[in-house]
């Protein structure tokens, strides 16, 4: 820990907290240095801190990553999707097909990229064969998505898109009445894009204090500062803790491309459901590139019945931050990044797999402590 996150910790402990505080955070960047840097163990005991909806590919809905190892297997498309997908599983009998990883080792055409210039440079190279590029993310990467369409891409080339906005999950807890947090750090690399004003709601609708934060301990430290002693001062307000590279107002470029592109849509999180507003959609001018016109859709009624999460995981609660990642029954036993049961456990941005990551191997005892938040 840096010098400055060390002098952070020290006013931090010197605020008169009345109460024990939970302080969510959202974005699967804020939970890996959190976990990486041991700041949790660092923190006055009555500061909490909750990982939140963070991570796209954990809410990707399962109906998606099932369209796209079908359109792989079945419509013989070269399939090309950021490489954390891979091993997302669905919810299939044992025998079939259950992750595109899985669907490449059957033969189908699965190659991971790692920007959709790569999907544009693929199609480019293969005029022959239609390319499906399954785009899952949040703002931060669907706006490159935006662009490489607004740009112009080659016409074999479509997007499966399942793109979503963070802050509208973050509404619908708030809304709920029981949100489970006293206090937000709100995500820097969407604000980068966004503007940090999308987070303004939450201090001025739900009088809770929000503050942005980048990934260095430091940035984060300083946000946890900030919310705290809003908090102790009974003040609330939206800071920004991360101003070398959150900027008032965004980025008005990737804005542009995102709002002459895509329309924002009702959207479906995995295990959650329907968030209103939460995704986007292409418009109606892009229908040759949008791989859900384009293609059969593959979510027949049975498959919506197979359900969002495979048996027993609770991915859903632990992405609203209503239960720590150990406290799932599965965590540790059947469910560890070399077998991942839910996606929370196979994403770089999952709280499973970070929680992992950083040496939290066993599920936790149950104590009634521990209920849902
Ligand atoms: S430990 Fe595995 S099964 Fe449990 S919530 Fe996490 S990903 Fe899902």
């Amino acid at each position: 820990m840096s010098t400055s996150s060390r002098q952070w910790l020290e006013r931090l402990r010197a605020l008169n907290l009345p109460r024990r505080h939970k302080v969510m955070n959202v974005c699967g960047g804020h939970e890996r240095s959190i976990a990486m840097t041991g700041l949790r163990k660092a923190l006055p005991d009555n500061i909490e801190l909750v990982p939140g909806p963070g991570c796209p590919v954990c809410i990707c809905p399962e109906e998606a990553i099932y369209q796209a190892i079908q359109l792989a297997l079945q419509e013989k498309v070269i399939l090309v999707t950021f490489g954390d997908m891979l091993r997302v599983p669905v919810n299939v009998a044992k025998n079939e097909v259950r992750s595109l990883e899985q669907a490449r080792a059957a033969g189908g055409d699965v190659v991971p990229i790692a920007s959709p210039l790569e999907a544009v440079k693929i199609a480019r190279a293969r005029p022959d064969r239609r390319v499906v590029f399954f785009a899952a993310g949040f703002e931060t990467t669907t706006a490159p998505v935006a662009a490489m369409l607004a740009e112009g891409v080659p016409a074999n080339l479509s997007v499966l898109l399942a793109g979503r906005r963070t802050w509208p999950a973050v509404a619908m807890l708030l809304d709920s009445g029981t949100p489970g947090f006293d206090a937000l750090i709100a995500p820097g690399h969407v604000s980068t894009v966004m503007g940090p004003e999308e987070w303004a709601f939450v201090p001025e609708r739900h009088t809770i204090p929000a503050a942005v934060a980048g990934f260095s301990g430091e940035s984060l430290v300083a946000a946890l500062y900030s919310v705290m002693r809003q908090l102790t001062e009974g003040r609330c307000f939206l800071d920004n803790c991360y101003p070398e590279v959150v900027r008032p107002g965004g980025n008005p470029a990737a804005q542009r491309h995102l709002t002459a592109t895509m329309d924002v849509v009702d959207a479906n999180w995995r295990g959650i459901g329907v968030i209103p507003q939460s995704g986007y959609a292409l418009k109606p001018a892009f229908a040759a590139h949008d791989a859900s016109h384009l293609y059969p859709s593959f979510n027949e009624a049975m498959r919506k019945r197979a359900g969002q999460m495979p048996p027993g995981c609770d991915c859903a609660r632990v992405v609203l931050g209503k239960v720590y990642p150990d406290q799932c029954a599965l965590y540790g036993r059947a469910c560890t990044p070399r077998n991942p049961i839910g996606p929370c456990m196979v994403s770089d941005e999952g709280a499973c797999r970070i929680w992992w990551a950083s040496g939290v191997r066993t599920p936790r005892e149950k104590t009634p402590e521990h209920a849902d938040a």
